[in-house]
């Protein structure tokens, strides 16, 4: 990583994630934003009670701890505004829902998150949307499917579980071709890694639950914007009455002072553990976007700037009994939802069922792993008791 993304006046991402969002010569010197919690905000005078000619007028739609976390992620991601949300997940809904109209349709990568798939199914069905899956590696063949009713293209790269990496560039450009926008779960890559903005993105998400809170200890979602889409997103997400308190805010912002950094140990534990799966007789293939075995690897190679801590290895095909064993050998790896914090994580995952553009060709169990900030010997150690225990 090399963090000159050319953004913010040149400086290096590293130094901008100690910079963004704080002021401390606005809050008595203290070199961190305070928290604000408060639902009431006291106008002056009638005058601007009838202007609202004031910086916060509710608490709802934000106060400065929750806007100085807007500000900084809309400059670390390189677009025009962001809005938060209560987690990852209601930062997608909320922005499919913008988007959404009763005839209209939305394609949606056959590689993305279970919970988008079931928002999808479950709410913009019933509104009289038309959802449409793709092939994560469809590329530029996305201008087959984009209609006069399409009203956005939903990507995720690499998907957070089978890890395609997808054509960004060409299925910008075939939807630019059509005004129709594109929106990018960006959770993976974070904008250290993937630069959305510059690849064409109109909308990059995060689940900043992940890697921008970073220690597992606050649910966060936010959605940003270039200046086209900004308005439609506001509105939805001003209708729905989303808001986030300021403590999860700050817990944000402080993880995003760490950001870079952790990335960076996360992307070398992760490859050296990635490395090392592989030459395992135990695996048959290791799922990891910087290695050549992973679909879209190519592309990975040609448009991040890195790699993150999270990937999959698929096992040769194992009794679930074995697979058991090996779960239930680990002491350093927690079995658990949610990753992008300290701590290493396993869970096995079967998505046979849930992909209906594309097939899930694997055989044997697989495991996505997320590497965590503990020391890359120790894991190794961790997992060989695991291979130990799977071997009865
Ligand atoms: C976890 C995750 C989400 C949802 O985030 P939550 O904060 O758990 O709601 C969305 N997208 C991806 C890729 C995720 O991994």
């Amino acid at each position: 990583m090399t963090g000159e993304h050319g953004s913010d006046e040149d400086i290096s991402v590293e130094t901008q994630a100690t910079q963004l969002g704080r002021d401390p010569q606005r809050y008595f010197g203290f070199v961190n934003m305070p928290v604000y919690r408060g639902s009431t905000v006291l106008y002056p005078n009638a005058e601007s009670l009838e202007s609202h000619d004031i910086p916060y007028t509710y608490g709802r739609p934000s106060n400065p701890t929750t806007r100085a976390l807007e500000e900084a992620l809309a400059k670390l991601e390189g677009g025009a505004r962001t809005f938060l949300a209560p987690s990852g997940l209601s930062a997608v809904s909320t922005l499919l829902l913008a988007f959404a109209e009763a005839g209209g349709h939305i394609l949606i990568t056959d590689s993305v998150y279970f919970p988008t798939r079931r928002f999808a199914g479950k709410v913009l069905k019933r509104l009289g949307v038309e959802v449409e899956y793709y092939d994560p590696l469809i590329g530029g063949g996305i201008a087959a499917l984009i209609r006069p009713n399409t009203k956005l293209v939903f990507t995720e790269s690499p998907g957070s579980q089978t890890f395609e990496v997808q054509d960004i560039p060409a299925i910008c450009a075939a939807a630019r071709g059509r005004n129709v926008p594109v929106a990018i779960d960006n959770t993976w890559a974070t904008p250290i890694f993937f630069r959305a903005f510059d690849h064409g993105v109109n909308i990059s998400v995060q689940a900043a639950t992940k890697y921008i809170v970073g220690h597992a200890d606050a649910l966060l979602g936010a959605i940003t914007c270039d200046a086209a889409t900004a308005p439609a997103v506001a509105a939805t997400h001003e209708a729905l009455g989303l808001c986030v308190n300021g403590e999860d805010a700050f817990l944000a912002l402080r993880g995003l002072r760490t950001l870079p950094v952790r990335l960076k140990q996360h992307q070398a534990s992760a490859l050296a553990m990635a490395e090392w799966l592989g030459t395992r007789p135990e695996v048959a293939r290791v799922l990891h976007p910087a290695l050549p075995d992973c679909p879209g690897h190519e592309l990975w190679k040609r448009d991040f700037l890195g790699s993150s801590g999270l990937f999959t290895i698929v096992l040769k095909p194992q009794p679930k009994e074995a697979v058991r064993r090996f779960l239930n050998a680990l002491r350093l790896f927690g079995m658990g939802y949610s990753w992008g914090g300290y701590e290493s994580l396993i869970v096995p995952f079967d998505c046979a069922h849930s992909r209906t553009a594309t097939k899930w060709q694997e055989d044997g169990p697989a495991l996505r792993l997320h590497i965590g900030l503990e020391d890359v010997s120790d894991l190794k150690r961790d997992l060989q008791r695991g291979f130990a225990a799977l071997a009865g």
